[in-house]
């Protein structure tokens, strides 16, 4: 493996063996590994601690405690923390299919089946986030969510398939479809900037039950509905493969954004269906007040109309 002896070596590590890299930021190298122990490839996520300052070296551990408590099918999973004098390491659950932003670029665009596929899925985990757990994300887009693709199964079988079909996996290009189990289990990524907003143990707004502040109670939705801008900023380019809001200017762009200023641009979306347009719309609404919830987008006709049991992961 002549690869994996260019990869760098870092102390207290050692258990793993770097395979590839799979992306970075401003701090951290993400790696694909295989853990020693168990066999298992895994992600690993190592940060630069020496060049953080006190406070983005907190919000890191804020990312990895926020992980810790969350437990479901279309979220990363954390499967452990540790870190050495210059990094930390957060190991997590390896989506091999890497970001959902390289399939939009791959296809062009998705299909209204294959769109609705990813981002019944993205809601899913929105659900649980913000209704169970108190937590909002407040950084989905396309490069945040990671697939762990389908394996292609030349059958009949229309039923979504998990990593157990690994093995009977085929070889060759995969278009994904619905049908074919679409393009498989999204999971969402990347807690660096995520907040919770309301304790899951006591149920409350954190705080004491009856002294919050009306201002509190109003954050805590109003922070939901940023995770509910950025699912419609989504679902968008999901359907016609460019987003929403772009601009080279930011001032130019950041009005835009402020006004809500986009369109549906022929042709482009001569041909997407009136009630995916409505879902969209209501999504992309600058009232916060207004905008749809996550119950309000799980119950939109476009998301019901579909054929659940043919794709619905998880
Ligand atoms: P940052 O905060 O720097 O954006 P992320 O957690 O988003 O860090 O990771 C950066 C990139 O690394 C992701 O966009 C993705 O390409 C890749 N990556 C992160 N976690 C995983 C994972 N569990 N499986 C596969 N790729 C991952
Ligand atoms: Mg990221």
């Amino acid at each position: 493996r002549e690869k994996a002896s260019k990869m760098p070596r870092y102390p207290g590590l050692e258990r793993f063996i770097l395979i590839e890299k799979m992306g970075d930021g401003a701090f951290s190298n993400v790696y694909k590994a295989r853990d020693t122990q168990t066999g298992a490839e895994v992600a690993i996520k190592v940060v630069r601690k020496f060049e953080m300052n006190s406070n983005q070296r907190a919000n890191i551990l804020k990312e990895v405690q926020i992980m810790r408590q969350l437990d479901h099918p279309n979220i990363v999973k954390l499967i452990d923390f540790s870190e050495s004098r210059q990094h930390y390491y957060i190991v997590l659950e390896l989506c091999p299919g890497g970001e959902l932003f390289h399939q939009i670029v791959r296809l062009t665009y998705f299909s209204e089946d294959l769109s609705r596929h990813v981002i019944v899925q993205v809601a899913k985990a929105l659900l649980y986030l913000h209704e169970e757990k108190g937590v909002v994300h407040r950084d989905i887009k396309p490069e945040n969510l990671l697939f762990y693709p389908v394996p292609f199964i030349p059958s009949k079988d229309p039923k979504p398939r998990g990593p157990e079909d690994e093995d009977k996996a085929d070889e060759g290009e995969f278009i994904p479809g619905v049908g074919s189990g679409g393009i498989g289990q999204i999971k969402i990524a990347d807690f660096g900037l995520s907040k919770v907003v309301w304790d899951s143990q006591t149920m409350t707004p954190c705080g004491t039950v009856g002294y919050t502040a009306p201002e509190i109670v109003k954050d805590e939705r109003y922070s939901k509905s940023v995770d509910m801008w950025a699912l419609g900023c989504v679902l968008y380019t999901l359907l016609c493969g460019f987003p929403p809001f772009y601009d080279e200017s930011i001032q130019v762009l950041t009005e835009k954004v402020a006004r809500g200023q986009y369109t549906f641009l022929s042709p482009w979306w001569d041909d997407i269906s009136k009630p995916a347009q409505d879902l969209v719309s209501h999504l992309l609404t600058v009232d916060p007040d207004k905008r749809y919830t996550i119950e309000q987008f799980l119950k939109h006709p476009w998301i019901r109309e579909s054929n659940e049991e043919t794709y619905a992961a998880a």
